[in-house]
């Protein structure tokens, strides 16, 4: 359409140029936006996350003075819970305060606070519905230099391909003490979906229970697990 431009300067002609460049770009990408953003949704939407912050209440879990495991699980889970949402999981918590779980404990046959509270986070993923379970913890060692995220999966099927995805996030952010393995706890060896438990580090080293301690930390660490669990579905859907 020459005649359209006829007696515009050579600038306003490249001003008007651009001006449907930019639309048609525009015009371009929003489309292209929508499309990704249905994509993710159709991979997370209906999907049901179990994010289970080990121990609570009574239970410390691994402790040292000052730093109990139980408040870095629960940080960590919370971030890992905001990240997915954000991506349109539904996510449920087997805690979202500083409680234990054997009051949850649905299994009368079930004896004993500790086995009571561990069967209230398997019986999360049940009444839930949810399509993978991924328990947060951190480690302790009689061995001060050790440090390092283990990740370990359960017999469940999917499970392995889970923790080596989120394995693979976690590495970016600090070392791997060991690679990712079968782990014969009883979240995971009751869970019938792909199920992982993670020890994001070692609170009885030094260094690494700053970290743990640091809430900057915690988030990169949620955003890695976060990350892990967007990527498995994205591979495996
Ligand atoms: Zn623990």
């Amino acid at each position: 359409m020459p005649h359209m431009f006829y007696g515009v300067s050579g600038m306003k002609i490249w001003c008007i140029s651009r001006r449907y460049c930019l639309l048609a770009i525009f015009s371009f990408l929003v489309p292209i936006g929508f499309i990704l953003s249905q994509l993710i949704a159709g991979q997370s939407g209906g999907k049901t996350i179990v994010i289970d912050a080990g121990h609570g209440g009574v239970d410390t879990g691994a402790n040292r003075p000052g730093v109990l495991e139980k408040d870095i699980n629960l940080a960590i889970a919370l971030a890992v819970r905001d990240i997915l949402r954000s991506h349109g999981f539904n996510v449920v918590l087997t805690r979202d305060a500083d409680t234990e779980l054997s009051g949850s404990c649905d299994n009368d046959k079930v004896r004993g606070r500790y086995r009571r509270d561990l069967s209230a986070r398997v019986e999360a993923v049940a009444k839930s519905g949810a399509d993978l379970f991924v328990s947060i913890h951190a480690n302790v060692s009689s061995a001060a230099t050790r440090r390092g995220i283990e990740c370990y999966f359960a017999p469940s099927g999917g499970s392995k391909n889970l923790a080596l995805a989120i394995e693979e996030q976690l590495v970016l952010v600090a070392p791997i003490s060991q690679r990712a393995k079968a782990g014969n706890f009883f979240v995971l060896r009751r869970s019938q979906v792909p199920a992982v438990l993670i020890e994001a580090g070692f609170i009885t080293n030094q260094e690494e229970r700053a970290l743990l301690e640091n809430p900057k930390y915690q988030r990169k660490l949620a955003e890695a697990i976060s990350k892990g669990i967007l990527k498995y579905y994205m591979v495996d859907l």
